[in-house]
C-alpha cells in the first residue's frame, strides 16, 4: 500500500513551487489532494497536471475564505486527514526600513494564515486523528540580513507548531513543521538580486558554500510526506531542518 493511501489532504499555496511539489508527491503516494491558492489559474493548472481530487481556493489572509475552502474540501473528500500550511510570502528589506504595512502583510500570510487554517481544520482533524504540516524555514531558526520580518514569521510558525502539538496531543492530532534552506522556486528567484547586491557574491557561489546545492521542491515534499504519514505516528511538535547542512555549519 502507498504511504499516503486514501489520506484526505488540503494544501494552501499549492498552485506553484513547494506546495505544488507536495501536492504532486502526495497524489503519487495515494492521497486525495485538494489544491488551494490565491492564484486561481495556477491552482487549476496544477490540479489538472497532477490529477488532484479538486480545487478549493482561498487567500489565507481572509479567514472567511479559509473556512469556506476547508468546508469545500471536507464536503468533497468526506473528511480531512492532513492540513499542509504552505502558503507564504517573502519580503526583502533591512528590518527597520520595512514599512509597517508590509510587516503586517507578511504576518497576515505567514502566521495568521496557518493560525486560521488550523482553527478551521481542527475539528475535522480531531475526528480523523489527522495531522498538520507547517512549512516554516531555517529563517525561523537563524537570523538572516534582509529577511528580518520573514525570519520573525517563521520563528512564530515554529512556536505555534510546538504549542498546537502539545495542546492537541491528547486529541490524537500531530502538528509538525519543516524548515527548508534555499530551494529552487520563484520565491528564491525573487530574492537573488537583493542577496547578490548585499553580499557581492554570486548567489550560486553562496549556495554552494552554505548548503552544497539549491534544494528542490521535491526534497521538501519527501519530508512532508513522511510527516503526514502514519510512519511518523510518534513525531509531533518537531521542526525538521532540510538545508544541505547550512545551519549545521
Ligand atoms: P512561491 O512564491 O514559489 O509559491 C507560493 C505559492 O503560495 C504561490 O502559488 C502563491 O500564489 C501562493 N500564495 C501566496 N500568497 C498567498 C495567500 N495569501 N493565500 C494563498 N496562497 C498564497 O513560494 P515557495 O518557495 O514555493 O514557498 C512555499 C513555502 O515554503 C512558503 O511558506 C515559504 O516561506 C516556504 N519556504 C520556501 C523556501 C524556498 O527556498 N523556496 C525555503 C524555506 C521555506
Amino acid at each position: 500500500m502507498s504511504e499516503l493511501e486514501g489520506k484526505r489532504v488540503f494544501i494552501t499555496g499549492s498552485g506553484a513551487g513547494i506546495g505544488k511539489a507536495i501536492a504532486t508527491l502526495f497524489t503519487q503516494r495515494g492521497a486525495r489532494v485538494v489544491i488551494s491558492d490565491i492564484d486561481a489559474d495556477a491552482a487549476k493548472k496544477a490540479a489538472d497536471e497532477i490529477g488532484a481530487a479538486g480545487v478549493a481556493n482561498c487567500d489565507v489572509t481572509d479567514e472567511g475564505q479559509v473556512q469556506a475552502a476547508v468546508k469545500q474540501t471536507v464536503d468533497l473528500l468526506g473528511g480531512l486527514d492532513v492540513l499542509v500550511n504552505n502558503a507564504g510570502i517573502e519580503v526583502s528589506s533591512p528590518l527597520l526600513q520595512q514599512s509597517t504595512e508590509s510587516f503586517d502583510k507578511i504576518y497576515a500570510v505567514n502566521v495568521r494564515g496557518p493560525f486560521v487554517a488550523m482553527k478551521a481544520a481542527i475539528g475535522h482533524l480531531i475526528e480523523s486523528k489527522g495531522n498538520v504540516v507547517n512549512i516554516a524555514s531555517i529563517a525561523g531558526i537563524g537570523g538572516s540580513p534582509l529577511l528580518g520580518s520573514y525570519c520573525a514569521t517563521k520563528a512564530a510558525l515554529i512556536q505555534m507548531t510546538r504549542v498546537a502539538a502539545v495542546e492537541m496531543r491528547p486529541a490524537g492530532v500531530r502538528v509538525n513543521a519543516v524548515c527548508p534552506g534555499f530551494a529552487d522556486t520563484a520565491m528564491v528567484e525573487r530574492l537573488v538580486p537583493d542577496f547578490e547586491a548585499a553580499t557581492q557574491v554570486p548567489f550560486g557561489d553562496l549556495v554552494a558554500m552554505k548548503q552544497g546545492r539549491l534544494g528542490t521542491p521535491e526534497d521538501i515534499a519527501e519530508v512532508a510526506a513522511f510527516l503526514a504519514s502514519d510512519r511518523a505516528s510518534w513525531v509531533t511538535g518537531s521542526h525538521y531542518v532540510l538545508d544541505g547542512g547550512l545551519t549545521a555549519s
